[in-house]
């Protein structure tokens, strides 16, 4: 096992690490930016290292400044969190080159599925099943306009590079494919470096379902069961559960299998989500990210397993501590991302904590980076909170949520948290009667400016 790991990123994810670590015996190292020098994560880690000056491109994702951390401090490991650094196949070959052990997936796996065209090929060639569109790549708009038609509309022009809810632009009609197709590939152009794009059905009013997987790099592996990610704003999260509502025992075991049994066949080694859009009682394959999610922790409370600590495990080589037997659900877990933002237009809202007050009691989990007169600085980005609750049921985590938001206080800045609020006063929250639309529509009548 290692003795000193080291971890590059900040926040909530990386006091994430350091606990897990903690309680393995392991030493930690926090690297930081200037910005970030009193920051939770460098008070809490043994040790820290200042790797530049608060624009991210400098620091938080310059890998010659973490290299050169990890052989000053004699880390033996990185941990990357989710973001920066995390699905960057590069760094993870340069990571390896310098005998330093990347805590997550190969450089490889993450090169497979870091590319959408190339993990959807990989994943429907391992019996995955995946949203009908073009095979590959799309080359110019007459080949985007056959496919249009072929499919027929609504479909999503995607970049092969794309993520974080970039570079997709649906097309309702053929008269506005040009400007989806172009749109889409020059947003992968100017946020990806690549222009390379293709083409699916648009599903309408699918869910989103996303399965958790763990392998241990030889051959084995295993799922944890789905996660229900479809409140979402612009294609990001924010509001995450696990079981599903709608999915049930049957379906679970099916699709989970189907996964685990693909991620064995490539040895993939630690944590990876592979995502679904769930309609009309299909899955369908989007896309796998290879490494820790930001709603991991919702499969943590069902299941009773530190997902950390894990991938600790594995990368030091040694064998997983659960088999698919041992991962039985235990309740109902729900997450909420909780933002430095002003709404109603959710503007970022950095600033001093003038009073921090975190909920606690049965089934409650903050994690979070934040203390009282902390000074969110504006350069990254906005989460600053995860609150997590788990209930025997779902009804009963969402009183329990509702409660621990009331007993938050964040105060000196604005927070998402008055959307929570409100969210959990809906009968169709209330009773999980949703997709991945909803919230968009919701915030639009209700919270307009
Ligand atoms: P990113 O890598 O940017 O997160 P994804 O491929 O994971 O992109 O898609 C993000 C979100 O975009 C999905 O959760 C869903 O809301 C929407 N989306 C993606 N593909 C489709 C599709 N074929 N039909 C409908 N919505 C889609």
């Amino acid at each position: 096992m290692f003795d000193k790991i080291l971890i590059a990123n900040r926040g909530e994810i990386a006091l994430r690490v350091i606990r897990a670590a903690r309680e393995m015996g392991i030493k930690t190292v926090a690297v930081h930016s200037t910005a970030d020098s009193d920051a939770m994560h460098v008070r809490m880690a043994d040790e820290s290292v200042c790797i530049g000056p608060p624009p991210s491109p400098q620091s938080y994702l310059s890998v010659p400044a973490i290299i050169s951390a990890c052989e000053i401090t004699g880390a033996q490991a990185i941990h990357p969190g989710y973001g920066f650094l995390s699905e960057n196949a590069e760094f993870v070959q340069i990571v390896e080159d310098h005998d330093i052990t990347f805590i997550g997936p190969t450089a490889e796996h993450i090169r497979v599925m870091g590319d959408k065209i190339t993990a959807k090929d990989t994943m429907k060639a391992l019996g995955v099943p995946c949203v009908p569109g073009s095979d590959g790549g799309v080359p110019d708009l007459a080949a985007a306009k056959r496919i249009g038609e072929e499919f027929g509309y609504p479909v999503i022009i995607k970049a092969t590079a794309g993520g974080g809810g970039r570079g997709m632009k649906v097309a309702m009609s053929a008269d506005q494919m040009e400007s989806a197709f172009m749109t889409a590939r020059a947003e992968g152009k100017s946020n990806f470096g690549n222009d390379e794009v293709y083409i699916e059905k648009y599903l309408t009013t699918p869910r989103h379902i996303e399965i958790q997987v763990f392998g241990d790099g030889k051959g084995k592996a295993v799922h944890l069961g789905e996660r229900d990610c479809s409140l979402q704003r612009r294609h990001q999260k924010v509001f995450e559960e696990a079981p599903g509502p709608t999915i049930t025992a049957e379906e679970r075991a099916k699709i989970g299998k189907v996964c685990a049994d693909a991620v064995a066949k490539i040895n993939y080694i630690g944590a990876g989500t592979i995502e679904f859009l769930y309609e009309n009682g299909e899955f369908y394959f989007i896309e796998m990210n290879t490494r820790l999610q930001v709603e991991h922790p919702v499969t943590e409370g069902i299941f009773g397993v530190d997902l950390v600590r894990e991938q600790i495990l594995v990368a030091a080589g040694e064998p997983m501590s659960f088999g698919q037997d041992d991962l039985v659900i235990n309740g109902h877990a729900i997450e909420v991302r909780i933002n430095a933002e002003k709404l109603p237009n959710f503007s970022p809202c950095p600033g001093k904590i003038t009073a921090y007050h975190a909920p606690g009691g049965l089934g409650v989990r903050m994690d979070s980076a934040l203390y009282d007169g902390y000074s969110i600085p504006p350069y990254y980005d906005s989460l600053i909170a995860k609150l997590i609750v788990q209930g025997r049921d779902r009804p009963e985590a969402l009183a329990r949520l509702d409660r621990a938001l009331g007993e938050l206080i964040v105060d000196g800045i604005d927070t998402t948290v008055p959307l929570f609020h409100e969210l959990l006063q809906n009968a169709d929250v209330q009773s999980g009667d949703y997709n991945i639309h909803w919230l968009e529509h919701w915030l639009a009548e209700n919270m307009a400016d």
